[in-house]
């Protein structure tokens, strides 16, 4: 086995009982807004087309609500059930013509056959990150500043109305130069 015990190598894992290893990661990942480790296990299994990864993650994340700009924390937890391919030299072509009838996304192993468990975790973790962050329910909505603009743009919104009615008799007017008879 490889001396990284997140990097899976399938070749090593075809020699082990039942072809299969539990592995247990507790590991901060580079570039997450987690706030400690991600922790979880897998089972990593071989078959005869590559390697199934299949366990759950766990972490807390930091984020910053999009509404009142505050920091809160999220917990998450991430099912990864993924299947990664022996890659050869024709996986790409394949891959690509699969992706387009098929619609899904295929992933392969590295060229020398290795899974790299960290990776899939990041991508994992990262893919269920929220894209609109919101702290919760009783969101207090946006800081002063917001408001303040808000109040102005309701205030613009009554502007907007009167002037509104100020054309409507212009509108009414121009009716009065195309009357409907003349139209048809
Ligand atoms: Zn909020």
């Amino acid at each position: 086995m490889s001396n990284n015990p997140l990097k899976i190598n399938i070749d090593d894992l075809r020699l082990l009982p039942q072809q299969r290893l539990n592995v247990s990661f507790k590991e901060s990942v580079d570039g997450l807004d987690a706030v400690k480790p991600v922790s979880g296990e897998f089972t990593v299994s071989a078959g005869a087309t590559g390697i199934k990864l299949n366990g759950q993650v766990q972490t807390l994340l930091k984020l910053t609500c999009h509404r009142c700009l505050q920091p809160y924390f999220l917990s998450l937890n991430v099912p990864i059930d993924e299947h990664f391919q022996v890659w050869t030299p024709q996986a790409d072509d394949l891959r690509r013509e699969r992706e387009l009838t098929a619609g899904d996304f295929i992933e392969h192993l590295s060229e020398d056959g290795t899974l790299d468990i960290v990776d899939v975790v990041y991508q994992a973790v990262t893919l269920a990150t929220p894209v609109t962050c919101l702290c919760g329910d009783d969101c207090p909505g946006p800081a002063f500043p917001s408001n303040e603009a808000r109040r102005g743009s309701l205030a613009g919104d009554k502007e907007g109305r009167d002037r509104a009615d100020r054309i409507d008799p212009r509108w009414k007017n121009l009716k009065t130069l195309f009357p409907k008879d003349e139209t048809d």
